[in-house]
Parts: C-alpha cells; structure tokens; sequence
C-alpha cells in the first residue's frame, strides 16, 4: 500500500471523443485543509492510510495541483429533470480526475465534487458548499454500512472561501470513490441530440468496463439495460425497506450501475410516513419516498427510450413490464428478513403490508421500532411493553404483535439466533438529519470533531456502542421542523 504520490490515474473517458467531455482543472480552495479522512476507502485505492498525509489530500483534493498522471475532465450528460428533458446538463461543479485500478483489479473514478466551474455550469459558481458536502461525505458511509449500494467518498475537504447559497456559506471539496460516474443522463443525451454512433460506442464502453459477463449474451445491449434494471431495483428496494428518501431522482442523477448516487436534500426518515418528501422545493411531491419505486421505473423507461437505436423495443418493455413484480419480491424479502421470517410463508407480506400502514398512520419510528422489535420474546411481557410504546393508540398494535408473536411461532431459528439475525439487518444508528445539522453547524464555525464522530457512528450501524448510546435514542423535537433545499 503506498501513498497519494504513488497513485496512478489512468482516464479511459479520454479515449472518446471530445465532445463527450471537457478537459479542465480544478480550481483551488483558499485555505484548503482536511476536514475528515475516510481510511476504509483509502484502501480500496491501495493507499496506506497510515501514509496519507493530510496536508497532501488538502492540496490535491482541494484543488492545490494534480497528482502527475492526471487528466481531469468534466463529463457531458443530460437528463429528466422533475419530467422535463434538460438537455443541458454535464458536470458543472465536479471533475473526473482519473481512475485508480487497485491490486485486485476493480477500477476506481476519483470524482473532485466542488471543483469549480467547467463548460456545463450554466449559471452556476462551480462550488460545493460544507453542507451540502458534509451530508454527502458522511451518508455515502452511512448507506455503505446499511449495505445499501453507494458512491464512497475519500476526504471532506474544508476552506476559508465563502460563496451564497442559504446566506453565505463555507465553501467544500468531497473527493467521491465510485467505479461508474455514468448516469442514465449520459445516454440520454446522446439519444436526443441523435448521435445514435456515439451512443453505441458509450453502451460497448459500458459493457466492457461494467458488465463484461454480458458480452457473450445474444443481445448485450438488452442484457446491459436488464442487468441495470436489477441493481436498480435491488437498490430502490433497499431505501424502502430502511425508510430512505433520496430527494432529488431525476435521471442524471441515476448511476447506470444501481448506486445511491449525488445526494441532495434526502432523509432518513424520522418518523414514518408513506407520503414523505424530503425536498422543500419538490412542490408537487414527485419524489415522495412511497414514489420513489415507480420513479425508477419511470426513469428506467427514459433510459429504455435512450436504448432504441441499439435494440428491439419489444424486448425493452418486456424487461419494463416485469419490474413491479421483481421490485415487489425484493422488497418483501428484505422486510422479512427485518421482521426475523426466513423463510416466506403465506401471509408474510400482509404482516409487512400491516406494520406499513400502522407506521404511516401512527408516524412511528420504524427504525427504532424494528430495533426494538430484534428483542422481542412473546413469553416476556416487558420485551412487548417496550415495542408498543412506539405507538401511540396501542390496539391496533397489539393485535399486530399478536400475529407477529404466533407467526415467530413458527421460526425454525432459536429465538437467540433469531435476535442475532434480526441485529444485523436493522439499525441501531442512521444518519438522521439532525444528526447533520449538529455536525454542520459545528463545522461552519470550524469544530469538525462532531462530523468525524458522526463518520465512526454510521459506519457500523448494526453494532450498539455505549459511548454512542444517544445517537440510538428519539431524535430532539426539532428535527422535525428541518427542511431541506436543493441548494448545494
Ligand atoms: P444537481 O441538482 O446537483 O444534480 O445538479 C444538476 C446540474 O446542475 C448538474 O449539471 C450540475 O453539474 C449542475 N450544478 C449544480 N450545482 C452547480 C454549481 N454550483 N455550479 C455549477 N453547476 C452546478
Ligand atoms: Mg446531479
Ligand atoms: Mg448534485
């Protein structure tokens, strides 16, 4: 494992042609220091984390210089924005500084978020600010933790420059770890601007770089769109079931390979509610969390469409059409895997469907709740009292866990091995938005201690910690008046 000088970049984006990109540089951060440094990642880019020197990740991730083989560039996409088509898209604040390619082999973009303005920003200033940067930085951990697929991000990098968004704010640099930047957008320009040769070269680019397996497949591209469905699927499955709403699912912010991708305005919600949004700009709701299913399927149809100049239409919306059902089957399964059922038996979905309602009725927290529930024995009265007090008319909990406690009945696990299986897939900590706020507000004053405690609390969600006791408990009654923008 060596350190950052030692790294080499490759950039296969390079090799296309040169309308599919701009090249440009980083532009420096004033004052630019590390703010928090996130070692698991250091080494997935076979960097020693012992060896990094903060000093060395504050210039190079904070726009100082680029390592020597470096050869950054800002990526042409386009995308769905709340419905609309926006063709004018691309990376506008963010720069691909290359790729590493570890021991094991896997490829990894280096992605400086924040790195000032390129050919796509529009009207924008090219700046991330700390906020927006702090939540990105810390809950790309706190999916990865929750096996939720995600981006990853290498450092938080802090400044002393200030630029207006909310008021004026601190200025940022996340340096985000993906193996794809490719979004659903970057088709979808190519489809409508009809540069249909383009297109193939990104889809086979794609394919030999993300699905290689599918090569071999009579119709790879239809295999490709098949195989992005899944992960998609897989992924959407996920936030449901852990009560995530991303925010802002507009197709440029769709990664072709399932990953939680460019976080915004999202939230984990405190108390349930089916009808939750989670950006105070959504006016319409569009991206509501019991919407976020069909949004992807929504925003798997645009890249479908995007599709047609490469294979049959037909076979497209065969793939579309069986969405609901494999959605629907995913999502069940990881329900019951959080209420303990290892095997499905008949009436298993109705549970999950009950628990769903009363959660959404009652705004519980089905986090906590389901946290509690891992304890749960039928036998012991108190282990009953403890998940009813979630909710605030008990009856129809009662019957709930009623059904529940006969349906555990028939668990072949012993109920210590149950409880054990149950801690390991519901959370004891997530990275709830006052949690965020906290960190923020200390880090706009300069105090980053409470964003490198929160990093060490949502990494391992599952594993209770005493001296992490009160990030498990009831969030303050202010975190339900937070609200979030878009502004970032
Ligand atoms: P987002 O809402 O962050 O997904 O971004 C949508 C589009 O706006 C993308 O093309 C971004 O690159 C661009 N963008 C967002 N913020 C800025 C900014 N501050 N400066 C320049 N471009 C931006
Ligand atoms: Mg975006
Ligand atoms: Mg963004």
């Amino acid at each position: 494992l060596g350190t950052l000088q030692s790294l080499i970049l490759e950039n296969g984006y390079l090799d296309f042609p040169e309308h599919f990109y701009q090249r440009n540089t980083p532009t420096s951060l004033k004052g630019a220091h590390l703010i928090s440094f996130n070692p698991e990642v250091a080494r997935l880019l076979d960097l020693n984390p012992c060896k990094v020197n903060p000093d060395e990740l504050a210039y190079y991730f904070g726009g100082g210089g680029l390592l020597p083989t470096s050869q950054p560039l800002a990526m042409k996409y386009a995308g769905h924005q709340f419905g609309s088509y926006n063709p004018d898209l691309g990376d506008g604040r963010g720069l691909l500084l290359g790729e590493v390619v570890n021991q094991q082999g896997e490829r990894w973009d280096l992605h400086l978020k924040g790195a000032g303005k390129t050919a796509f920003s529009r009207f924008g200033d090219g700046k991330a600010v700390l906020r927006s940067s702090i939540r990105e930085y810390l809950v790309s951990e706190a999916m990865h933790g929750l096996n939720i697929p995600t981006t990853r991000a290498l450092c938080l990098i802090g400044s002393h420059e200030y630029t207006l968004r909310e008021g004026m704010e601190p200025c940022a640099m996340v340096l985000r770890v993906s193996q794809s930047h490719i979004r659903f957008g970057h088709f979808e320009h190519f489809y409508y601007s009809r540069k249909h040769d383009d297109l193939k070269r990104l889809a086979e680019y794609c394919l030999e770089r993300y699905f290689p397996d599918l090569i071999q497949e009579s119709d790879p591209y239809l295999a490709m769109f098949r195989e992005i469905r899944d992960r998609s699927i897989n992924m959407v499955a996920k936030w449901q079931a852990y009560g995530f709403v991303h925010g802002v699912m507009n197709t440029d912010n769709m990664s072709i390979l399932g990953e939680t991708f460019d976080y915004g305005p999202y939230t984990f919600m405190d108390n349930y509610r089916a009808d939750f949004v989670s950006s105070h700009t959504d006016h319409q709701g569009r991206y509501a969390f019991q919407r976020q299913p069909d949004i992807v399927l929504w925003n798997l149809s645009c890249l479908a469409q995007a599709l047609l100049p490469l294979t049959g239409k037909e076979k497209l919306i065969g793939l579309l059409d069986e969405y609901k059902s494999l959605y629907l089957t995913a999502y069940y399964q990881l329900m019951r895997k959080r209420l303990g059922l290892q095997v499905k038996r008949e009436g298993d979905d109705a549970l999950v469907d009950q628990l769903i309602t009363l959660a959404s009725a009652q705004r519980i927290d089905l986090n906590r709740f389901l946290r509690d529930l891992c304890s749960f024995e039928p036998s012991q009265q108190p282990s009953l009292d403890r998940c009813l007090s979630h909710f605030g008319q008990a009856a129809p909990a009662q019957d709930w866990m009623f059904t529940y406690g006969n349906r555990l009945a028939k668990e072949a696990a012993s109920p210590p091995i149950r409880q054990q299986q149950m801690r390991a897939v519901n959370p004891c900590y997530l990275l709830r938005n006052y949690m965020a706020e906290e960190a923020i507000k200390a880090a706009n004053q300069g105090d980053y201690q409470g964003v490198n405690e929160l990093l060490a609390v949502v990494r391992k969600p599952f594993e209770e910690k005493a001296e992490f006791a009160h990030y498990a408990e009831a969030p303050p009654e202010w975190a339900s008046g937070i609200s979030l923008s878009c502004s970032s």
